[in-house]
């Protein structure tokens, strides 16, 4: 499970984040929806602390993290617990795909290499790039970049896995491909929340969708619910103009 209490985040003397409460359940497709600027970024960035929050408490299965006071120790220890998968891939470019994929397994969890990469290998093979495993960045689609993201997500095992928009650098034709491997290891209970501005992918997949605009959670509820029966009037406006 993860718990998100009070967590808020300021650059200089804008806040971005006020006071959000957030839980997702192990196994739950929790997908954050909102405007421009409304801080879904800053959110996700916050629980994995690529942003450091002002304040608040992170818990990620039995770990739990007091923003105010943690120190270089505890980072590191929560860091391990989710994996990220941005909107630029952030591939290595001098890296094979296979490469990219193990670089956590060697660097952070000092699996030997034969076996890092076998298992590197058994997860590109799931992401359908099982024949692309010695290929550069720079040879792949965007799509395929992507999908080596999400492998490399799924290599280090994490608690849960934290999507900032992952399909939205993408040409039209291939974010299918790409949420349709996030549709297959959604279904393999793997815990994720996702950013996105893909209406249709939140109405299918997700099993909980939170509306965020100025920095707070507005309303909260089942895919169903907030889409056909939204109750605040901020997420009809929202829902109306991209629909
Ligand atoms: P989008 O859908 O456009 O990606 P978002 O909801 O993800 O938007 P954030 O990227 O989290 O929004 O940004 C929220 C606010 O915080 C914005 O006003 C943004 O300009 C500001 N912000 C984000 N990162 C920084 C930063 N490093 N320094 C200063 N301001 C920032």
């Amino acid at each position: 499970m993860i718990k998100l209490s009070g967590i808020s985040k300021s650059f200089g003397r804008v806040q971005v984040l006020k006071s959000i409460d957030l839980t997702v359940n192990k196994g739950e497709v929790v997908v954050i929806l909102g405007p421009s600027g409304s801080g879904k970024t800053t959110l996700l960035r916050c629980v994995n602390y690529l942003e450091k929050p002002n304040d608040g408490e992170i818990t990620i299965g039995d770990y739990k993290l007091d923003c105010k006071h943690a120190g270089k120790k505890q980072v590191y220890e929560l860091r391990q617990k989710s994996a990220m998968v941005f909107q630029q891939y952030n591939l290595f470019r001098h890296k094979t795909a296979l490469e990219n994929v193990i670089e956590g397994l060697l660097v952070v969890k000092k699996l030997p290499k034969d076996e890092a990469r076998s298992k590197g290998a058994a997860l590109l093979e799931k992401v359908g790039l099982g024949s692309k495993l010695d290929v550069y960045p720079s040879q792949l689609s965007g799509g395929q970049q992507q999908r080596v993201g999400i492998a490399r997500a799924l290599a280090m095992e994490p608690e849960v896995i934290l999507f900032d928009e992952p399909t939205s650098a993408l040409d039209p034709e291939l974010v299918g491909e790409v949420l349709e491997v996030i549709r297959k290891i959604a279904k393999e209970g793997i815990t994720m929340i996702v950013v996105t501005h893909e209406m249709g992918f939140a109405r299918d997949v997700a099993n909980h969708v939170v509306f965020m605009d100025g920095g707070i959670v507005v309303e909260e509820g089942p895919p169903a619910q907030l889409f056909n029966h939204p109750r605040e009037e901020r997420t009809r406006q929202f829902l109306k103009r991209i629909t």
